[in-house]
């Protein structure tokens, strides 16, 4: 049984007051909510006031990003996993794909930011995806095979184990445009298989993969009943409160 995962990536949004208000705002709607794990990504700079008033409840936090250099050392403008686990980040965003399109995220540098994540005790949530060009022409397991191949290079399975797996096609994200329940459940499947060919079918089964591309209160309960998928990676609608908590308790409606 893999436990599913709601997870709110916010990017460059909400100053420390306005990430404060919302989990005000937020934590009574999923106070009770323990089918899942709840996961917000805050900016670096609301990481630790969050962190503080998220305290004893059942919400966790994630890093939007993370250096790729283990240790400290002269990388200005860079923030370690040791950094993020210091503040109470139990998880990371590794390779979204507006890292990969506007700041030069690579499978390679993506491979490292897995590997001093996991070093550091944190659980990297890694996102792949195919573009609309890709898709339109066929190529979207090619890509994603790829992403996966190279973005996961000589891990171990027990380190694939304490991985999250965030499908998400580019041409969905921000666009309001979802990839139907069936499509995604359909690339799920394509990556488990990616996975047991590398790291074996008892463990490609279970390593958690969740859905990204527009997800909102109004399609989640059809993507989460599609048993390939074990949550969701949620941009625009984890920003107000009441709409990210009826994502969460998608199994009340
Ligand atoms: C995302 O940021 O990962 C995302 C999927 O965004 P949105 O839900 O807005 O498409």
């Amino acid at each position: 049984m893999r436990q599913p995962v709601i997870a709110g990536n916010w990017k460059m949004y909400k100053t420390v007051s306005e990430a404060v208000q919302f989990a005000l705002d937020f934590k009574p709607h999923v106070v009770n909510s323990h089918h899942c794990e709840i996961v917000l990504a805050p900016t670096f700079t609301s990481l630790k006031t969050l962190n503080d008033r998220l305290e004893g409840s059942n919400i966790k936090t994630a890093g939007q990003n993370v250096c790729d250099r283990a240790g400290e050392g002269a990388f200005t403008g860079e923030v370690s996993a040791k950094m993020l686990k210091d503040v109470g980040c139990s998880y990371v965003i590794i390779g979204h794909s507006e890292r990969r399109q506007y700041f030069g995220e690579t499978d390679e540098s993506v491979n490292r930011k897995i590997k001093v994540s996991l070093a550091a005790g944190l659980t990297p949530i890694v996102c792949v995806g195919e573009n609309l060009a890709e898709r339109e022409a066929g190529l979207m397991e090619k890509t994603v095979g790829s992403q996966v191949k190279q973005g996961f290079s000589s891990l171990t399975e027990d380190d694939l184990l304490r991985i999250l797996i965030a499908y998400e096609p580019v041409w969905a994200i921000g666009t309001g445009r979802t990839a139907t329940p069936e499509i995604a459940a359909s690339m799920h499947h394509f990556i488990r298989s990616s996975l047991a060919e590398g790291w074996g079918k008892s463990v490609s089964q279970k390593v958690r993969i969740l859905y990204g591309g527009s997800v909102k209160p109004e399609n989640i309960v059809s993507l989460m009943s599609e048993e390939e998928i074990d949550g969701a990676l949620v941009g625009g609608a984890s920003l107000e409160p009441e709409s990210f908590a009826r994502i969460v308790n998608y199994n009340r409606v």
